[in-house]
């Protein structure tokens, strides 16, 4: 590993690479505004070199077996487990989230990659028929290279997302970390991805602009699988429509989580703080906007607000903290803004509402009433540990506010009637939904976000589709 002192090198074709770009930026702990390394800002050359080596090694990638996939892939998960507590300490220092969040992070990527490699050896074309002496079928065939373009908020989870199902299905990938959390990823591209034959995996450095766009651009690319805000994800499909070439974006939302009178309402409101403020409330996921039925609206905003004064915020390297900072401050800015507008608005604060006064971008948890859908809260994503709380009458009209929005990623009911669990399945328009649970992406579903979050499958099977294609043979035996 190199020191953080220098900027760090890319990763291509299994060997260290100096960027072509003089330029640098720097990466910051968010809990101590300090800044902990450097990377270069990128280039198109960068780019260029990164996916000229994935092109060289696709055919050899996509040419092994499943089960060959399948056993890198497990080297490679290996490799992580044994370097966890390195990779942990420098995911908390560059992201703020808490060790121990952390070191759950390192551990999803290591069941992801089993899962992929399981499912590139199940995964295979259904359509087939036989007529006399004829065959026709279907023949699945990688995209070729892929460029993986992520976000900060689960630098690891979201790499992973991208890479595992390319590596999965035979494409050969470059990646494109966040600018603001790319330290751990550079170190498993180190310790981890090079177990992988050279130019399977390779990383390029920089930001939007100096390397995400040239990498989106670039005519070698065969497919783009992007996850971050849907700003950035409409430029990326403008640029993906004109080349016509296959794109996959996964966006930001605004989940609706809704309560009816029927739950328990602790445990409600225990669910509704952990799925407002986990990772500071910066998880696409995150909810950002919630429903109670008025019988028990107060009732539950005092539960809420039990919860979320109890919560720990602080440094996530110290042990203890359950929540830490925000990202940096642009992201304390976006949070205080809402907040403020809303109280201009006539928003009630019931639990917390600024920042805390101690040096990081740490805001307290947040509980707000009196809000209306015509505030920037009940209607931009927030990205902070925010919860808007707003009475309903019927579940009907629950269901519409819910749907009040240009996103449509997921959404939380909690009720203990099934008939409304089952209307809110049919009304609600997301594409992942939630009954009285917080569990996502459980192993075996998959989901295609709705309105403006995104287009295309992100995870399980149907990715591996997404990120191949198929050609259709049509064969008479012999003709005669
Ligand atoms: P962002 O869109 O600002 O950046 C994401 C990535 O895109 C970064 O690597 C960035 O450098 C790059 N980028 C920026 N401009 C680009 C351009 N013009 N061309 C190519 N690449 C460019 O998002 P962010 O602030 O890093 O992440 C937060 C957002 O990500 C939130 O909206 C959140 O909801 C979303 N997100 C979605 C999911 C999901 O699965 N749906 C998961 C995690 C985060």
């Amino acid at each position: 590993m190199q020191t953080l002192s220098k900027p760090q090198t890319l990763w291509i074709g299994n060997n260290e690479v100096a960027s072509r770009s003089e330029a640098t930026l720097s990466v910051v702990n968010p809990a101590t505004e300090e800044p902990i390394g450097f990377i270069p800002r990128g280039s198109a050359s960068d780019v260029d070199i990164a996916v000229a080596e994935a092109q060289k090694a696709r055919r050899s990638w996509s040419s092994l077996s499943p089960v060959d996939r399948k056993k890198a892939l497990a080297g490679v998960a290996n490799a992580i487990v044994a370097h966890r507590d390195e990779i942990a300490r420098l995911l908390t220092l560059e992201n703020g989230k808490p060790l121990a969040q952390s070191q759950v992070e390192i551990d999803l990527i290591v069941n992801l990659a089993h899962e992929y490699g399981e499912l590139a050896v199940n995964f295979r074309s259904g359509h087939q028929e036989t007529r006399d002496g004829e065959l026709a079928f279907n023949q699945l065939e990688p995209r070729g290279v892929a460029a993986c373009i992520v976000p900060w908020n689960f630098p690891l989870v979201v790499a992973f997302e991208t890479l595992l199902p390319n590596l999965a299905v035979g494409n050969t990938v470059v990646l494109k970390p966040s600018e603001k959390t790319p330290l751990a990823t550079r170190f498993i591209f180190e310790k981890a991805l090079a177990q992988l034959p050279p130019g399977v995996c390779n990383l390029v450095l920089g930001d939007g602009p100096s390397a995400g766009e040239p990498l989106v651009r670039h005519h070698d690319v065969d497919v783009v699988m992007f996850i971050g805000s849907v700003r950035t994800g409409k430029q990326i499909g403008r640029i993906a429509g004109e080349q016509l070439k296959k794109v996959i974006l996964e966006l930001g939302g605004k989940d609706p989580f809704i309560v009816d009178e029927t739950v328990e309402i602790a445990a409600a409101a225990k669910l509704c703080a952990s799925a407002s403020y986990a990772n500071c409330g910066q998880i696409c996921t995150s909810t950002e906007r919630v429903y109670v039925q008025r019988g028990i609206f107060e009732p539950f905003v005092a539960a809420l607000e039990k919860e979320t004064r109890a919560l720990r915020v602080g440094d996530g390297i110290e042990a203890g903290t359950e929540i830490g900072p925000l990202i940096d401050d642009l992201q304390l800015r976006t949070v205080q803004r809402h907040v403020e507008s809303a109280k201009a608005h006539g928003a009630e604060i019931r639990a917390g509402g600024s920042r805390l006064d101690r040096r990081g971008y740490f805001f307290a948890p947040t509980i707000m009433t009196n809000v209306s859908h015509e505030m920037d809260v009940m209607r931009e994503e927030t990205f902070g540990p925010i919860a808007p709380v707003m009475p309903f009458d019927d579940f009907d009209e629950a269901i519409a506010l819910a749907n009040d929005s240009v996103y449509g990623l997921a959404s939380i009911v909690c009720t203990n009637d099934a008939k409304r669990a089952i209307y809110a399945i049919q009304h609600l328009q997301a594409g992942m939904i939630k009954i009285n649970t917080n569990r996502g992406k459980t192993p075996g579903t998959s989901s295609e976000p709705r309105k403006a979050s995104g287009l295309g499958y992100g995870y399980g099977v149907e990715v591996l589709y997404e990120l191949t294609t198929q050609k259709s043979v049509h064969w008479r035996g012999s003709l005669t």
